[in-house]
């Protein structure tokens, strides 16, 4: 079967101690009877959201229900029921929750019987923001009843993920008023140069422009200009913010890595055609951090005489 195809290699592994891994279950075999475990990774590490964070209490109570869930559906041997209890109420301890919260979770469940029938069921998202987010939700809900027979179903998300720390691309209006990191492209050639500024757009563009105008040696995108005879365009039709914000590491590193996604996907970019540090510097990423100090101060250097 391996020989299928080079990137599928299966294995396959045999039970020591007439015991074996299967998925989150450890299988035993007992005589003729296959007793349960739960099984976790030696890796695993008990974290969960912890009680004090601004979560809804769905989302931190989900781990805890798959958990007590699984303990009640397996049919584990006392021993083995008593010892993942056990670990269960660590978990909840180490993440800040009360004992009884897990004993809630335990407790045998009515389901509730949907009886009116006329009511039809929609659901609305919210942004959870504290604990009054309930009270927003549950006056909701009970307008939706009365207004419209609408059995209004409720899921909440955060505000704070990584989409949003990562992502800081603008579609503005005014981007040139904005800093942050641009590109330059060559209405000529179409090559293009990744910069960063902490003041305008407009401003940073001028410079080029100027550096051009001037014949000053001081901007990679104007030395191409000079060097290839070619023109530069207008602002609308040379410059793109591709990342908004201030001055700062992580806009520092997210420059290098503009730098290094369009010269890996785009060719040649203008900034690595006079002596560019970028590419040192990101390889250096993955060095001894004294290393890496040092040629960061290099790297500061040698942007300020090309900037
Ligand atoms: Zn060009």
């Amino acid at each position: 079967m391996n020989n299928l195809h080079p990137n599928i290699t299966f294995t396959s592994e045999s039970e020591e101690n007439g015991r074996i891994n299967f998925l989150d279950l450890t299988l035993i075999r007992n005589n003729s009877r296959i007793e349960f475990d739960i099984y976790r990774k030696p890796t695993t590490t008990d974290i969960t959201i912890h009680s004090t964070s601004l979560h809804p209490t769905q989302h931190k109570m989900a781990s805890f229900r798959h958990m007590t869930n699984r303990l009640k559906t397996i049919p584990l041997n006392k021993e083995n029921y008593e010892r993942e209890l056990q670990t269960i109420y660590n978990i909840a301890e180490n993440n800040g929750y009360k004992k009884h919260t897990i004993d809630n979770l335990l407790k045998p469940k009515t389901k509730k019987l949907n009886t009116d029938q006329d009511t039809t069921n929609q659901y609305a998202s919210f942004t959870y923001i504290g604990k009054n987010t309930y009270q927003l939700t549950n006056y909701f809900k009970k307008l939706g009843l009365q207004i419209s027979k609408l059995g209004l179903q409720i899921s909440f998300r955060t505000d704070n993920n990584i989409f949003r720390n990562i992502n800081t691309q603008t579609n503005d209006q005014n981007v040139y008023d904005r800093s942050g990191i641009y590109k330059l492209t060559c209405p000529d050639c179409n090559q293009t140069y990744i910069g960063q500024t902490g003041r305008t757009l407009k401003d940073r563009y001028k410079e080029h422009i100027r550096s051009f105008l001037k014949n000053r040696n001081d901007s990679n995108f104007a030395n191409h200009l000079l060097r290839t005879g070619h023109e530069p365009g207008t602002i609308n039709e040379t410059m793109t913010l591709l990342h908004h914000g201030q001055k700062s590491r992580r806009l520092n590193i997210t420059e290098k890595m503009e730098i290094f996604k369009h010269k890996t996907f785009n060719g040649p970019i203008i900034n690595e055609q006079i002596h560019s540090p970028s590419d040192v510097t990101f390889k250096t990423l993955t060095y001894k951090r004294k290393r890496n100090d040092d040629e960061t101060n290099n790297d500061r250097n040698v942007r300020r005489r090309v900037e």
